[in-house]
């Protein structure tokens, strides 16, 4: 009877391992051998089988003993291409095995000679014959593969930033747009900026929707449909800090310039062109201040409760109010403040504001988003505001629509005229009576107008 050698023989279990891996278990493989024929196979599978017994050696053992009919495996040989352990060696002794015949060692558990050798007892009665090293390297290699991680990480979190997991935003309500992420921008680099970039890129229109704090594009979402039905370009970022975008550790991070240059970062990143910048709150205070460095992008402006905070007058008593008690209540419940303005919202929708922000370590923002609106004449941020306000006054060649929510004690109808004044050719506001600070939660009928106002 001609038989293949240890090598072939080798080969066979290292097949079965390979079987392992594919499966997700441990890759380690098994033959049993007789008379030069394979008579039972077997391969690691104690995650599947939920049995911490089912090593390569115990499946292919009981495999070959089921085909003999009998518990003895007189003349068997066990090829297997890791060292056994104690559970397995001492299986093969009970079944009277002649030879084993492993390939890669097992410094961990091997009890073939690496942590001792179990079959060098002469006490015990019987005896089986052990050969190893057999394509150890082949067997190894298998094992190495499988511990290694299965990808190199493309998009790691840098180190001074924190990134809300995914499953926070699983099956938010009526938010199904797949999200775009950007982490090379050259204002952030390595941070990690997400937005929705929805329709075709070359439509009429592209609305670039850009949200204040504590929000994020999520607070567009009964304004984005209706734009894509008319057949426009959306995309709404969100901010560093917020929504699903990276949130860095530090409240220092948070710098007006700093958000200023991520936003035109991605502007020229995506290439926007035919733009109707959408504002409100900080998108507005940080996003009025975008289209003077480059006016050909911008065909018009829809501006919801917001301000230009140039540093010239003071901030007004609803605002400074807000600002008081964020700093009392550094832990407020973002979906609540939403939920407070707008009732008819339901559990799921308010949990979707408190998405981004687990626990307070992603928090930094909300924290240092409201004494960031610039207050004095020489604070960051006031004298590009100041630019801003003379590019509306004077060079804005854009249609514009203003959104007033009456109901807002913070940025409402007051601070919105006085805006309405500084942008050059601002028609008469629509007034939202019932609308409170969070003007997009009523604004299907903002955006349905916004259609039939801006023309392409
Ligand atoms: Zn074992």
């Amino acid at each position: 009877m001609t038989s293949l050698s240890d090598e072939q023989w080798m080969r066979l279990a290292l097949d079965q391992a390979r079987l392992a891996a594919d499966a997700g278990e441990v890759p380690v493989g098994a033959v049993v051998v007789q008379n030069g024929q394979v008579i039972a196979t077997g391969r690691n599978a104690p995650i599947a089988s939920h049995d911490p017994t089912a090593h390569a050696e115990v499946v292919a053992l009981r495999e070959a003993a089921r085909v003999l009919g009998n518990y003895r495996l007189d003349g068997c040989t066990l090829y297997v291409t890791l060292e056994p352990c104690a559970m397995c060696s001492g299986a093969m002794l009970h079944a009277r095995l002649d030879r084993v015949v492993f390939g890669a060692a097992d410094p961990r558990t091997g009890v073939a000679g690496s942590v001792l050798n179990l079959f060098g007892h002469t006490q015990l009665n019987h005896q089986t014959q052990v050969t190893g090293g057999v394509l150890a390297d082949a067997c190894a290699q298998l094992l190495q593969d499988f511990f290694k991680p299965k990808r190199v990480n493309a998009d790691p979190v840098r180190e001074d930033a924190l990134r809300t997991p995914d499953a926070a935003f699983a099956g938010l309500p009526d938010y199904p747009w797949p999200p775009r992420y950007v982490n090379d921008l050259p204002s952030i680099a390595g941070l990690r900026m997400h937005y929705l970039d929805e329709g075709p890129q070359d439509a009429p229109l592209t609305w670039l929707c850009l949200h204040g704090n504590p929000a994020w594009s999520y607070l567009y979402r009964k304004m984005i449909p209706v734009w894509l039905a008319a057949g426009h370009r959306v995309v709404a970022p969100d901010l560093i800090g917020f929504g699903k975008s990276d949130k860095p550790k530090k409240d220092r991070f948070h710098q007006f310039e700093t958000h200023r240059q991520s936003l035109l970062d991605l502007l020229a990143r995506l290439d926007v062109q035919r733009v109707v910048l959408v504002v409100q709150d900080w998108g507005g205070i940080v996003g009025l201040t975008l289209p003077m460095a480059a006016p050909a992008r911008y065909k018009g402006l829809l501006v919801m409760n917001t301000t230009l905070a140039t540093g010239e007058q003071p901030l007004s008593a609803g605002f400074l109010a807000w600002r008081d008690w964020c700093q009392s209540q550094p832990q407020f419940d973002v979906g609540k403040l939403f939920a407070r303005g707008n009732p008819g919202m339901t559990p799921a929708e308010t949990a979707a504001y408190n998405a981004p922000f687990p626990d307070k370590g992603f928090r930094a923002a909300l924290r240092a988003f409201p004494p960031m609106v610039p207050a004095m004449a020489d604070a960051p941020g006031a004298a590009i505001s100041r630019q801003a306000q003379a590019f509306w006054q004077r060079d804005w060649q854009g249609q514009s629509l203003m959104a007033i929510g009456q109901q807002d004690p913070v940025l409402g109808e007051p601070v919105m005229r006085h805006l309405q004044s500084q942008i050059r050719g601002c028609p008469e506001p629509m007034l939202l009576p019932d609308a409170g600070h969070f003007v997009q939660e009523q604004g299907r009928a903002i955006a349905e107008a916004a259609v039939r106002h801006f023309k392409p």
